[in-house]
Order: C-alpha cells, then structure tokens, then sequence
C-alpha cells in the first residue's frame, strides 16, 4: 500500500522532471482563444528563442502536442518513405523503440547492435558511410543521451563521419532527455532534425514535441510523397509564420513553455549545462562510493541527465524501485528491457539543485539499507557533498567566511 504523504514526493526519473513552481503557475490560467489577433505577438518571440536552445540560426522550430514518440514519428514521416535506407545503432530500450518505430514506417533500416552501455558507433557509422558510394543512405540516427542505459553518444563525431566522405544523408538526433540539459548544436554539427519533448530538459509536463528542423530537410520534406497530415510540417509552416496553428494547440502547456525557457536563457545555457554536469558527477562520486557500477561502460558514455545503475548480483533491482516507492515515496526509474531487474535509474535533469540530488541519494541509501544491499551508510551522500562542496561557487565560501 501507497502511504498519504505529507511532504513532497521524490520525483527522480529521467522524465516527467519536476516542473518549477513558475512553470506551474503559467500553465494553470483561464482557457484561451488560441485564434487571439494578439497570439501571434507570444508565438512568433516563442519560436525565435526557441530557435536559441537548438542553436540554430536557420533552422526551423515546430511544437507538436504529442509525447516524443510523435516527435519521431513526424521526424520521419516529413522526410523518408517507405523503403528509404536508414542507418541507426541499438543500445538501449529508447534507440529500440526508434529502430521499431522506423521498421513499422517500412523504412530498410540497417540497425548496428551495440553492447548496453556503450554509444553511437562513431568508426562503424565513418565505415558504412565511406562503404556507401551510391548514397542509398538517407538517413543517419543518432539517440545522443540513451535514457535506459544513461549513455551520451557523440553526435559532432557522426557529422564529421558523414562529412569526410562528403556524404548527403540527412542527420537526426533524439535529443529528448538531452535537449537544454546536454550541449547541443544544431548549426554548428549540421544536425538537420532534432527531436525533444517537453517532460525532460524544458522541465514541463509531457505533451509537446518540439522539433527543430534544418532548411536542406525541409526541403527534402516539401519533395516527400509520403503518407502523413497530423505531422505534416508543411501544414505547421503555412499557420506558424503567422503565429498560430493548423489545430488547437496546447495553449497551457505552449505558456509554461515560455517560462520555462526564459528561464533556461536566463540562467544561460552554458550554465545550464554546467550544472547538469556538476550534479551527474555528484551522482557518480556516490555510486562509486557505494562500490556500484553504472551501465555506462567507459566515462566518454558517461550521462550527465541519467545514471544507470547496476545493483549487486542477487538484488532485482525492480523490486528495490518498488520498495523505494511504496515505503518513501521515491520514484527512481526502473531498468528497461534488457537490463530490467538489474540496473535502476536516477534522473537527474532539469529543475534541479543540489539539495534535491542529496535527497535522492539519501533516499537510496535508505533503500539500499533497508533492501540488503552491502555499502557503507552515508559514503555516496558523503561523496556527493565532498563534490558539491569542492566545486562550489566561490561566493559562497566568503559568505562563510
Ligand atoms: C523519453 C524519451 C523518448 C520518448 O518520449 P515520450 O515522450 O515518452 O514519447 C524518446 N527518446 C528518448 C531518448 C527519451 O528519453
């Protein structure tokens, strides 16, 4: 049984994050007419600092009411048909669904298996490129932060592959839990469609896709014959360059949108960046303290939004995120798929500060405790605060002082 809890639940999986309490306040308003003569004043400024956290000065910006899922599948559907040559790897339960998600479009997909743990492929891709003179490929995949295993790949690195044999395929990226929490650089690695959604980085509930495409797919997508009308971007572009939409937009959520990216800009993202890296090697310091080891194979995998985290031999990790929740109320992320009952996650993305890093550490150590698992009390905390202290803001310590 779920106990009532008086205090806050701990919500620490890599999406839905916890929306900022601003956030909350902008989505909770009166219904509005979404054909406003004044929205076109809110959207058109939205679009354009969007256009800031894909840093792209040419792309194009589109917000889907869908999960990310509907992210991929308008992704695909604007700029492949049936057929087309597809190269992506698997590694993970996320770069599956997209692999699955492209077989079901009737795409050849040529599917790189990857050991769980380990990136993109960057020499085999560089290979099969090279390999490929007749560019039958049309479309490179790339899961830059692969949430089931917490595994970043390098997606300059895929470029510069496709670049060295003057390659055209089109480059996509699922940057949904690393988009405004990961470096990202839609311009500058000539990604040409970016996917990320809502309930991640831009710290808001899940219902948006939102997309960033470049000019050369948007212009193979005005050439595509394939089947699609919701997704459609065409349709999107004819109402967006005035401000509205094709349908009823989400208003609510496209409000907190706003904030929510004020607030990145506002705290600036390489800052953004920073601090996600400063909590993810907190997080990291306290499980190797606890003499666990993450799913991510070598420390150029290691994700800074998610660790994946094996537990000892003998332990099911999916009954240890039971007990987690059911007796604390801390939500930690199951393993998927290949590495259920092995490894749980901790998300550490979005609207997040040290205080809440050291409660989800505390709250596994808890857990760890209660479960059996062998580690000595309060070393990962330890760890994490050793971290947080050692890498401070200089100011604080004079404030101490
Ligand atoms: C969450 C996630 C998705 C899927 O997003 P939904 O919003 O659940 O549809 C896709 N890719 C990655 C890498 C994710 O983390």
């Amino acid at each position: 049984m779920t106990r009532n809890f008086t205090g806050t639940r701990g919500l620490f999986v890599p999406g839905p994050t916890n929306v900022p309490e601003q956030v909350r306040q902008a989505i909770d308003i009166p219904m509005e007419d979404h054909r406003a003569p004044d929205l076109p004043s809110f959207m058109i400024p939205l679009f354009a600092d969007l256009k800031k956290v894909f840093k792209t000065d040419t792309g194009q910006v589109f917000i889907f009411p869908s999960s990310g899922t509907g992210g991929w599948e308008a992704a695909m559907t604007n700029t492949l048909s049936a057929g087309d040559k597809v190269l992506i790897a698997r590694f993970g339960q996320f770069s599956h669904l997209w692999v699955d998600l492209c077989e079901r479009h009737g795409y050849d997909v040529d599917v790189v298996d990857v050991d769980w743990g380990e990136g993109v492929p960057v020499e085999i891709f560089a290979e099969k490129l090279a390999a490929d003179t007749d560019h039958q490929i049309k479309a490179v995949l790339v899961t830059q932060n692969e949430t089931a295993t917490g595994v970043t790949s390098d997606v300059a690195g895929v470029r510069a592959a496709l670049d060295s044999v003057d390659h055209p395929a089109l480059l996509y990226v699922d940057g949904v839990s690393s988009i405004a929490s990961i470096d990202f650089r839609m311009d500058e690695w000539g990604v040409d469609v970016a996917v990320s959604g809502s309930q991640k980085g831009f710290m808001l509930p899940a219902g948006l896709a939102i997309l960033c495409v470049s000019q050369k797919a948007l212009a193979v997508a005005s050439e595509m014959r394939s089947y699609r009308c919701y997704f459609d971007f065409a349709d999107m572009i004819k109402t967006n360059k005035d401000g509205y939409f094709p349908y009823t937009p989400p208003m609510s959520l496209i409000r907190g949108l706003r904030v929510a990216v004020d607030m990145l800009l506002d705290e600036g993202l390489e800052q953004v960046f920073a601090r996600h890296t400063r909590l993810a090697e907190g997080v990291r310091a306290a499980v190797s303290a606890w003499g666990l080891t993450l799913c991510a194979k070598a420390p150029k995998w290691h994700s800074d939004t998610v660790s994946a985290i094996y537990l000892p031999t003998g332990f099911d990790s999916g009954q240890f995120v039971k007990l987690a929740y059911h007796r604390y109320g801390l939500s930690l992320g199951v393993g998927l798929s290949k590495v259920a009952g092995r490894v749980f996650r901790i998300g550490h993305l979005g609207d997040l500060n040290e205080l809440m890093v050291l409660s989800a550490l505390g709250g596994t150590e808890l857990v760890m405790r209660d479960f059996g698992v062998p580690f000595e009390q309060g070393s990962g905390v330890g760890a994490a605060i050793e971290h947080f202290h050692a890498t401070g803001e200089s100011e604080m310590g004079t404030i101490a002082a």
